[in-house]
């Protein structure tokens, strides 16, 4: 009979009591109880974080290994994994099954986390908020279709989904589907035939809310418009609800029939802004407590912090605020300041670096714009590391005008950029400084950006 990984990881497990101290088994080894999965000859040990699963990698693994090798003819090794690795990998599987479920009308797809409960309301979103939780509870007869917009991460789907449990729970005799447009596209193509593209729209004709993300996914579909817009033709006519979202407002619709977008007019249309600081800290607020059971574990200086540094999106602000949580478990850390900067350190992007700023934001952000268009640089670039000479001459000239224009200190201006030293910023202006006193190039480009963010070139 095969032996199992769980039966030989006990085995070795009595082995390495016997030849290691006590404290380095105590501490790396003892907790290991739980073999993940087994294949390819590999043998996934879970372990508690990744403190413990780098040490193992970096101290222990070939030991293992050869510890391993008395067990089994062909070579086998150890692979390690955290419990949180785990964790996502089964989500990510979770996610795949719904979508593969698609095709089933009476499965709805809709994520149970995304409830009115669990969507923190503010400025941004107040409106679209209550009148989603009208259209909820009232259905088709307060507006059809909802159309709701808005940047990417800022809730669309969420509050969409919110509305579709909303239903099933209130309603349970109604059916409803959530789809996704991209999804939507891929069913149609498949079908292939007349035959197939009626058993396709005939699985639609018994829903009573049909929900419809990222519409936006229609354009230059043409055949699939067509499709669609009978769906809803039909929803629509028998008074059945239709919720969309799009990352553009309807008149914004490129390449799609002017009938279908014209249509998505009709009934409301709801928009979701970017939310201000102090929602984005109830939001951060509310997350941490569904992250972890005691919330008090975190500062409010930190929550500040990461409030101030994501600023544009909140699927970005959530995925801060677990990674901060994260690396400070993980390498049992304080949870201060110091160390959420340290864990944030390369994932705060080009918009919170400026937006952390001192500075006037928009007129710094119109600036990276500015200079971006001008020189054909892309902003990221201008922010990078990369040595190539345009790229670092245009980089430099954001330094000089920060300096002189928005009086940032060479320090500050080093942060924004990557964290260079305030030396190689001084330096930096003072190529620019002394090339723009003569007539030239560099004076010419001085004049033309600084006129093109609307500044006069020759004010002080
Ligand atoms: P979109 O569809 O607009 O790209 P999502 O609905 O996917 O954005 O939202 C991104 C993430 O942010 C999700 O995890 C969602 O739960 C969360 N989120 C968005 N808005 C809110 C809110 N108002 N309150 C709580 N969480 C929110
Ligand atoms: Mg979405």
């Amino acid at each position: 009979m095969e032996i199992t990984g769980i039966e030989v990881w006990k085995d070795i497990k009595i082995r390495l009591k016997e030849e290691l101290d006590a404290d380095i088994f105590d501490t790396y080894f003892s907790g290991i109880n739980e073999v993940y999965k087994e294949s390819n000859n590999l043998i996934y040990l879970i372990v508690d974080n990744l403190f413990i699963k780098t040490r193992i990698q970096n101290n222990y693994i070939s030991r293992l290994n050869k510890l391993l090798s008395d067990y089994y003819a062909v070579a086998h090794s150890f692979m390690l994994v955290t419990k949180n690795e785990v964790e996502e990998e089964k989500e990510k599987k979770n996610l795949e099954t719904e979508r593969n479920n698609f095709s089933k009308v009476n499965n709805s797809g809709l994520n149970p986390n995304y409830t009115f409960s669990t969507f923190v309301v503010g400025d941004s979103n107040r409106f679209a908020h209550r009148y989603a939780t009208l259209v909820a509870d009232q259905l088709s007869t307060v507006a059809n279709p909802v159309y709701i917009f808005g940047d990417v991460g800022l809730g669309k789907t969420h509050l969409m989904q919110a509305i579709g449990n909303y239903i099933l729970e209130s309603k349970p005799e109604l059916s409803v589907l959530y789809i996704r447009t991209q999804d939507f596209v891929e069913e149609y193509v498949k079908c292939g035939s007349r035959d197939g593209y009626d058993k396709f729209s005939a699985k639609f004709e018994n829903i009573d809310v049909l929900l419809v993300d990222d519409v936006q996914f229609l354009e230059s579909k043409k055949q699939c418009q067509l499709e669609f817009f009978k769906i809803f033709e039909k929803l629509t006519g028998n008074k059945k609800l239709i919720v969309l979202t799009s990352d553009k407002k309807a008149s914004e619709l490129r390449e799609i029939m002017v009938r279908l977008t014209s249509r998505f007019e009709w009934g409301i249309t709801l928009d979701i802004n970017k939310p201000d600081k102090t929602h984005r800290i109830s939001i951060l607020n509310a997350k941490l407590k569904q992250e972890t059971p005691n919330p008090e574990i975190m500062p409010e200086e930190v929550i500040d912090y990461i409030a101030t540094v994501c600023e544009s999106n909140i699927r970005e602000l959530e995925g801060a605020l677990k990674r901060v949580l994260f690396y400070c478990e993980a390498f049992s850390l304080e949870y201060n300041l110091e160390n959420a900067r340290e864990a944030l350190k390369n994932v705060v992007s080009f918009a919170a670096a400026v937006g952390n700023s001192i500075a006037p934001t928009e007129e710094i952000k119109k600036m990276f714009s500015v200079i971006s268009t001008y020189f054909k640089i892309g902003q990221d670039d201008l922010l990078s590391n990369s040595r190539k000479k345009d790229i670092v001459y245009a980089r430099q000239m954001c330094w000089y005008i920060m300096r002189t224009k928005y009086d940032l200190t060479f320090q500050k201006i080093g942060d924004i950029f990557n964290g260079k030293d305030h030396s190689t910023i001084m330096h930096g202006c003072q190529i620019i400084d002394s090339e723009s006193k003569h007539e030239g190039e560099t004076k010419k480009n001085v004049e033309n950006i600084l006129r093109k963010m609307g500044k006069d070139p020759n004010a002080v």
